[in-house]
């Protein structure tokens, strides 16, 4: 247990946790409490093979890991004398303050509430989170891991809106970019299993989960990637809408009388795939377009379309790419999602091989033919054992 770190994702309701070795990656326990604030809170607990469930109020998110804590206990790990290394916190909106994994200091948690006002979702449930963990484990270093820091390198062309240049300084409106640890992981990840150096070599990053985004990365540096001044920019993601005509905003405040809050609403929980078919989960897409679903098969394609024109943008920005990298829960295990995401591109020498193209595994693995200019790869994405490599560099 010594030397571990424990990982906490908290949201404005849930706590996701882990204690991981960051030596081997092996994941010693892990769990979530849900519905914090709610009477019928639960958490789920999972250790050497075995589930544990606490069901019963959770009046907050310090009483949650706390509850988790006894959980730890009750299997023998009690987290207060473990020795473990560090918390790791994953923190989604670093602004232009935090370009790297940072120790928190009461300073440090002030900034990260301060940047609420970019992501007023995300920001105030993870200083939250790190508030109560801090409390229940006050003698361990807690580090904070930002989600934005790996695209701090986009070049200014790449991050900047065409926007009033002054409004834009004053509201820190640009492109920041998401997901930066699993791009940062898995770009990496890549270069270890090509056994090349990362300087050497150009990358696309397609990040596809229920979240979605691409990177494009040259020379180990972020130069491009398709989410913004928030998560909401960028490809078809499951209930998020993606890019739109920014005038779309106009028009359904004028004509359909929706407050800005109920667009938010709209384009983060009610678009993307779930709004163009009513599913946002990728094996329910499938069933749906098996049966014949028409709204499936059009979300589908317009998923697709959406994929290709970044794979394309990337390629050209990029001048030509080494490796073109699938992860995340789609990314990982849709076999026809990498298939028509890279169809009809033996021109610009990305060949996909079928088979190997449908083969299942967890391990990184090529789906290119050996004659593919481009490497196209699947790499498992880990973003927890990514927050507790940094943890513990850091602390
Ligand atoms: P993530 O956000 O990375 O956890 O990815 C979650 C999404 O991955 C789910 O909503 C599913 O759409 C998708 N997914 C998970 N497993 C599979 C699978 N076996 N086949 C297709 N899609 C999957």
């Amino acid at each position: 247990m010594k030397d571990s770190v424990l990982v906490v994702n908290s949201g404005s309701s849930s706590v996701k946790y882990q204690l991981v070795d960051p030596e081997s990656g092996v994941a010693i326990a892990a769990g979530l409490v849900e519905r914090i604030g709610e009477p019928d809170g639960l958490i789920t607990h999972h250790h050497d093979g075995v589930d544990r469930e606490h069901r019963g109020p959770i009046p907050d998110h310090g009483e949650g890991l706390r509850l988790a804590f006894d959980m730890f206990a009750a299997t023998g790990i009690d987290l207060t004398t473990a020795g473990i290394a560090a918390v790791g916190h994953r923190v989604v909106h670093g602004g232009e303050v935090f370009h790297e994994p940072t120790v928190i200091t009461p300073e440090v948690l002030a900034e990260i509430r301060r940047l609420s006002a970019l992501a007023p979702l995300h920001n105030p449930a993870n200083a939250l989170g790190i508030e109560s963990a801090m409390r229940v484990l006050p003698s361990v270093p807690h580090v904070a891991v930002f989600d934005t820091a790996f695209f701090h390198t986009l070049p200014m062309e790449a991050r900047t809106y065409a926007v009033d240049a002054e409004i834009a300084k004053a509201h820190g409106v640009r492109r920041y970019g998401f997901h930066g640890t699993s791009h940062q992981f898995v770009s990496g990840r890549v270069a270890e299993f090509l056994g090349r150096d990362p300087g050497t070599l150009k990358q696309i990053v397609l990040h596809l989960g229920n979240g979605a985004s691409a990177s494009a990365i040259d020379g180990g540096r972020a130069v491009d990637t398709s989410m913004g001044l928030t998560p909401l920019e960028g490809l078809v993601m499951g209930t998020r809408s993606g890019d739109i005509d920014p005038g779309l905003v106009m028009h359904l405040r004028r004509s359909a009388g929706l407050d800005v809050d109920a667009i938010d609403e709209l384009l983060n929980r009610r678009s993307g795939l779930k709004g163009l078919c009513g599913v946002n989960d990728f094996r329910e897409l499938r069933r749906l377009i098996d049966d014949g679903d028409e709204d499936a098969a059009l979300a589908y394609d317009v998923y697709i379309h959406r994929l290709r024109k970044y794979v394309g943008a990337y390629l050209l920005n990029l001048g030509g790419v080494d490796v073109i990298t699938f992860t995340a829960g789609v990314g990982e295990n849709s076999v026809p999602v990498r298939a028509d995401a890279l169809a009809g591109l033996e021109r610009l020498g990305i060949e996909i091989d079928p088979d190997r193209n449908a083969r299942r595994s967890r391990e990184p693995r090529v789906i290119s033919t050996d004659s593919s200019a481009v490497t196209v790869l699947v790499v498992p994405t880990n973003e927890e054992l990514a927050i507790a490599r940094f943890a513990r560099a850091c602390a």
